[in-house]
C-alpha cells in the first residue's frame, strides 16, 4: 500500500491505512512526560477475507475515505503529488502530507540517530 524510506513514511504518510497504523504508536512528550496528542484512528468495518478480497482497493471496507472509484479500480502503487522521490502510495484519495506536524513528533531511537550523525572524522580525507 505504501513504500518509501523511513523518514518519508513517518513524516509524510499518505495512505489512510498507514495513518491508522501510525496513530496506534504510543507517543510521549519529551518535555513533560505526558502522553502525546496524536489522535488514535480506530478502524471500523469488516476485515476483508483473504480468500475473497473486495474488488478495487482491498482496504475500502475499512477506509473512511472510500468512494465509488475505490470499489471499481485497484489503485496503482505510484508516486503521487507531494511524495518524496521513491515514496510510492496506492490510493485514489490519499491523505494530505503532514510534514510540518509530524516532523516535530518524530523522535528517532538514540542508537539510530547516532548512526546518522556525522562523527568527528566526517569530511576528513585520509
Ligand atoms: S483507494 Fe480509496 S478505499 Fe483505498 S485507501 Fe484510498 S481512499 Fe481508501
Amino acid at each position: 500500500i505504501e513504500v518509501g524510506d523511513r523518514d518519508s513514511i513517518y513524516t509524510r504518510p499518505r495512505h489512510p491505512y498507514t495513518h491508522a497504523l501510525l496513530s496506534a504508536v504510543p507517543e510521549v512528550s519529551l518535555t513533560d512526560g505526558q502522553a502525546g496528542g496524536r489522535e488514535r484512528i480506530r478502524l471500523a468495518g469488516d476485515v476483508p477475507s483473504p480468500i475473497s478480497p473486495p474488488s478495487g482497493c482491498r482496504f475500502r471496507t475499512r477506509c473512511w475515505k472510500a468512494q465509488d472509484k475505490c470499489a471499481t479500480e485497484e489503485p496503482p502503487l505510484v508516486r503521487i503529488a507531494g511524495n518524496h522521490e521513491g515514496h510510492l502510495t496506492a490510493c485514489h484519495f490519499p491523505e494530505e502530507p503532514t510534514t510540518e506536524a509530524r516532523e516535530e513528533d518524530i523522535v528517532l531511537d538514540p542508537a539510530l540517530a547516532a548512526l546518522e550523525e556525522p562523527g568527528p572524522d566526517a569530511g576528513a580525507q585520509g
